[in-house]
């Protein structure tokens, strides 16, 4: 096991996962359930991580996150202004809290 990704962004996770799955690239994403488990846990206090089962995949596996994080280089994610969380460039409104995008 080795740990691969690591982001507070669910979006960007899901891209992980997503590239990781189109690869044939075994995977785990650890902290996914803690999520919403119990009442009285921020879900934002769950860091999830994207972790490789096989470290054999680790070099083909960051270089893909690599070239994935290029690709949008060219928009900066934005931060909400209502809840502090992260938002990638192409959402207009907070994945989390639904604010409007405010920069
Ligand atoms: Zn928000």
């Amino acid at each position: 096991m080795k740990k691969l990704y690591v982001s507070e962004d669910w979006f960007s996770i899901q891209q992980v996962a997503q590239l990781l799955d189109a690869n044939r690239i075994p995977y785990m994403v650890k902290n996914e359930f803690s999520l919403g488990a119990v009442g009285e846990l921020s879900p934002f206090d769950a860091i999830p991580e994207v972790w490789l089962i096989d470290d054999d995949w680790y070099n083909r596996a960051k270089s893909l996150v690599d070239d994935l994080r290029h690709m949008s280089v060219d928009e900066e994610p934005w931060c909400c202004a209502n809840c502090r969380e992260e938002n990638e460039p192409s959402f207009e409104i907070c994945w989390s809290c639904g604010q409007v995008k405010r920069l």
